[in-house]
Parts: C-alpha cells; structure tokens; sequence
C-alpha cells in the first residue's frame, strides 16, 4: 500500500494535525449518535501514547465559508473529552494566531480542537494558503476521515501535500477491509446491490459488473431489471425509462463473464404499509394492481447458496422494502446468512451506504460481518471504482 501509517511515524513531542469526522447528528444541543466520535478514539489515543500532541482539524454542516455560531465545533468538547478521557483546548479559527497561540499552550497529554474548517471560504475550494497555514501548525498531517476523503478540501486534499502524512486507524482500518473486498479479492467475488432506483447507481453497477463474479440485484432495481427483461411488474416501484441502460448493463456484465441473479419469486402487496396483507409470487406472476415490496423465500435460498460458495461478498442497499416488516425478510434473512458464514470463517464481508447499515443493524447482524463502512457517499464512490482525493493525497 502506498500510504503510511501510525506505525510508520516518530509522533513523540510532535505537533499532529489529524483531519477527523465528528460531524455528528445534533438535536436542541444534543448529540444524537456518538458514533463517529467514538471512531477516531483509538487514533488519538495511539497518537497520545507515542508521545504526539493531537490537534484536530475538522468541519462540521455546512456553514458555506461563513462564521455561523450554531456550527462552532466547540459544542463538541465536553463530548470529545468524555470519548478520549483527557482536555480538550479549543481553538477560536483552524489558522491564524488563535490557532497558533493554541498549540503552543497545549499541555502534553492533551488534545486540541480548532474551530470548523468550512468556517473558511477556501476550505471546500482546496485552496493552497489555506492548507499551508493549517500545515505551519503542525509536524505531521494524519487523514483518519475516510467519509469525508471523497471531497477534495483543504484539509483533506491540499494538506496532505503540505506535510509529512499518514493515515490515521480508523482510515487504515477501512481502507485496508476495502482493499481485501474490492482491490485484491478472494474469488468468487458477490455483490448485492439493492435499494430503490438504478438511475442512481449506474456507476456504481457499471464498475461492479466488470469486477465481480455474481451480482445479485435486489429491491426496486430488480423490478427495472425485470421490466427490461419484459416481465409485467404491476404497479411496483420501476424506472420504465431505463430498460435501454439495464440491458446494456446486463451485456456489459456477460461480456465480463458477471452473472447477474435477480428475484424468481416475490413478495407483493396492494399496499406500502407495515402489516399489509402480501403473498408470495412467481416473479412473472404479479397482479396488475399489485407491487413488488420483497424477494420470496426461493430467491433468499438462492441467495445464501450464492453467499456460500463465495469467498467475498460487497453488499450496498437493502432486498426490499425493509423499513416495514414483513418486507424487512429477504434483506434479514440474507444479512443473517452472511453474518454466519463471516462468523465460521468462509466469508469476507464488506457492507455500507446509508440504507445498508441501518438495514444491517436491524436485521442485527452489523457487528458479524467482517467490516461495515459508515462513510456513505464516500463508500459509494469507492464502490464506484472512483479515485477518492483524500487517499490519493495520502499516497502522492
Ligand atoms: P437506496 O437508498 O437506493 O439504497 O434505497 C433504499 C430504499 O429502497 C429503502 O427505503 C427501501 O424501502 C426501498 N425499497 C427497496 N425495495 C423496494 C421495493 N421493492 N419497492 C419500493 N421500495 C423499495
């Protein structure tokens, strides 16, 4: 791998600049999810322990390059100081001389916060005097914000060609479970790709097929595939319009030698509500003034058979409707099947995207499976076989 790591770094009595994640979900002043706060503690501890000083630069919503009180990262400190067990000092602006002032004060064995990157126009812009005066700061720059490393920002991006960087644990962590999915993968290689729309993973879809060895498409994308393949869908969730780029999809994946698995049977109902009266179908069985809401039992056996004669599974976006049981089955029982083989050893698996580790956490198999990303639109772009500027920098 081309980027460095913690262990690669001499931190004691250095000042390290860390680009973190902690835009957490806040409510009347309440932090909602702690998540990813609770991710980055085990990079800050090791920074401690070999003796570095961590000072960490992140952004927090979108203050679009203004000063905007309710954003000011300090609201986060009594939070940050519980995750960490040490102060956290806070920084009025991420340069300048409140920042400098900052770091010379700050005490060994304590953390420092700065203030919002994005309170700077120059942030989301990737500017170079920005980056240079957040580096003039700091010894070392550490990129441990994976889901924000999708972004070419000046403390993402530009900073990282300032300093001398690494990676922190958490994008370690992530880059090398991407790395064992997707760069250099156990063969036979699956994927599911479920979720609502194909219009909003073509790219996503276009990489997969011409990577891996089974794709198995599932929720409102299977209906496009299907209605492509000419099959009536009723009235379930479909895109009509893009047949054409499903079947240029399908071709592209039989000319790579991808075998594409959709649904055989279907769970259908006359109504999108929890409880709603359903039976199970053949897929080329749906009523006119019905739709399409799961996969049926036989496609979930074809699934885990699938799932258990492959050595690497990548898994983005639910099977069905899976907010409202019982249309939460196929996605459960799949999920179920792969957090098993995982367990016994047979299996790398590799989840994420928004829907994915919410689905996962219900069916309540998350913490089984080999690695669950939490980075989002950076996962996704990932999946999309795109170069993330945040890791390149860190490479470069
Ligand atoms: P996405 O954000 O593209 O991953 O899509 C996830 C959404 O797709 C979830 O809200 C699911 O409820 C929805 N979904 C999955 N399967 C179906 C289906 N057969 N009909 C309608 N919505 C579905």
């Amino acid at each position: 791998m081309a980027w460095k790591t913690l262990d690669d770094l001499d931190l004691n009595g250095k000042v390290a600049l860390v680009r973190v994640d902690i835009n957490v979900p806040v409510e009347n002043g309440h932090i909602t999810d702690t998540t990813r706060i609770d991710k980055i503690v085990p990079t800050i501890k090791d920074i401690l322990e070999q003796g570095g000083k961590p000072v960490l630069l992140a952004h927090f919503g979108r203050p679009n390059g203004k000063y905007t009180a309710e954003l000011s990262l300090k609201q986060l400190v009594p939070a940050l100081e519980s995750a960490f067990g040490t102060t956290v000092h806070f920084a009025e602006d991420c340069i300048g001389s409140p920042a400098k002032r900052a770091v010379a004060a700050l005490p060994d064995g304590d953390v420092l916060l700065l203030e919002n990157t994005r309170f700077h126009e120059g942030e989301e812009k990737n500017d170079k005097a920005l980056a240079a005066g957040m580096g003039a700061l700091g010894a070392v720059y550490i990129n441990d914000a994976f889901s924000a490393a999708h972004r070419a920002h000046a403390s993402t991006e530009a900073l990282a060609r300032v300093l001398p960087c690494a990676a922190g644990r958490l994008m370690e962590a992530e880059l090398k479970a991407l790395e064992a999915a997707l760069g250099n993968p156990a063969r036979p290689l699956t994927a599911v790709v479920g979720g609502a729309k194909v219009s909003t993973k073509l790219d996503l879809l276009g990489n997969l097929v011409a990577k891996v060895d089974r794709l198995i498409i599932g929720g409102g994308m299977a209906n496009t595939f299907l209605v492509a393949q000419g099959v009536s869908v009723g009235k379930s969730l479909a895109e009509h319009d893009m047949a054409d780029t499903v079947r240029t999809i399908i071709e592209k994946a039989r000319r790579s030698g991808c075998e594409i698995i959709l649904p055989t049977d279907v769970v259908v109902a006359r109504e999108f509500k929890a409880g709603a009266e359903n039976e199970v179908v053949g897929v080329d069985h749906c009523p006119d003034d019905a739709m399409i809401l799961d996969a049926g039992p036989e496609t979930v056996e074809r699934i885990a058979d699938v799932f258990a004669t492959s050595r690497t599974l990548i898994w983005n976006g639910p099977l069905g409707a899976f907010e409202i049981a019982p249309f939460d089955r196929a996605t459960n029982a799949a999920a179920a099947k792969a957090a098993e083989l995982t367990e016994a050893g047979d299996l790398i698996s590799v989840a994420g995207g928004g829907d994915t580790v919410s689905a996962l956490n219900k069916a309540g198999v998350a913490s089984k499976f080999s690695y669950i990303s939490t980075a989002g639109g950076a996962f996704l772009e990932w999946m999309e076989g795109k170069e993330l500027p945040g890791v390149a920098a860190l490479g470069g």
